[in-house]
């Protein structure tokens, strides 16, 4: 019998059966929520589902080498920086390895793309050789943004029943998640994004063929950001200064159930 392939090196290999969350980032996100049990949103199930999906198909040798160093780094990442919860306004320094949070972050998308057969799978297959550390001209197709949601009251209207009387009910944003985001704005044009949530952090990754100018690439950034306040991080900046005013947590929670972030350039 031939053995599969596995999904990062293409080559026939004994595989392994891995959490779509690695376990050392997903027990520092439980600790930190104090969580007792878990909950991932599958969009395409359009329901809760009680434990995390699973990736099947990669070999120990991309596994405990290549990948497992990225999930080292954001493990880093998280404790240093991912864990805190900044306050609407407050002044954020955030200090990063750009490669090795894009990698990661584009190792996750890849990973979650197989699990969910997701329509973006095949331009996710095409960053392999970045994601292995191979290449790092090939990132250049894709722009990382940064977005900062902020604790936010929920209207009294969406509260359930039994929500307390007279006490206003702050979400906090706590979730981990990856997925897709429609940006549309009226006028301009739409593209389909992946947005990987963790924490108050957001990570926006968008796609661009590898012959796109630097026109284009520039226009959709100063869009994107003029709409929704995620900065775009470069290589050769890996400490940035910015703010947590992105976005509420609360409508931010709603717009990923959606996937959809539409704004009307009249108003
Ligand atoms: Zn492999």
């Amino acid at each position: 019998m031939t053995k599969p392939v596995c999904a990062y090196c293409k080559l026939p290999n004994a595989l392994t059966r891995e959490h779509l969350w690695p376990a050392s980032l997903h027990s520092r996100l439980s600790a930190a929520n104090k969580q007792t049990s878990n909950s991932f949103w599958l969009a395409r199930l359009q329901r809760e589902i009680p434990s995390e999906p699973k990736i099947r198909d990669v070999c120990a040798h991309c596994n405990n080498v290549v990948l497992s160093e990225l999930d080292a780094y954001i493990c880093q990442l998280f404790d240093s920086t991912l864990v805190h919860i900044p306050n609407r306004h407050e002044r954020v320094t955030f200090e990063h390895d750009y490669h090795l949070l894009k990698r990661w972050l584009l190792k996750l998308c890849f990973n979650s793309a197989r699990v969910h057969n997701s329509r973006d799978l095949y331009a996710l297959d095409v960053m392999l050789p970045y994601i292995m550390g191979e290449s790092s001209t090939l990132g250049k197709s894709v722009q990382l943004f940064l977005q900062l949601s902020y604790p936010e009251e929920v209207p009294e209207e969406e509260l359930s029943a039994n929500a307390p009387a007279d006490c206003p009910v702050f979400f906090k944003p706590t979730m981990n998640r990856v997925g897709h985001i429609f940006f549309r704005v009226h006028g301009v044009g739409e593209k389909l994004l992946r947005a990987v949530h963790l924490r108050s952090f957001t990570f926006y990754l968008a796609f661009f063929k590898p012959s796109e100018s630097c026109v284009v690439l520039n226009d959709f950034a100063d869009h994107f950001s003029h709409y929704t306040g995620a900065l775009l991080l470069r290589p050769s900046n890996p400490i940035v200064e910015t703010q947590c005013n992105g976005a509420g947590a609360w409508t931010l929670f709603k717009g990923s159930r959606s996937n959809q972030l539409i704004f009307d350039d009249d108003i």
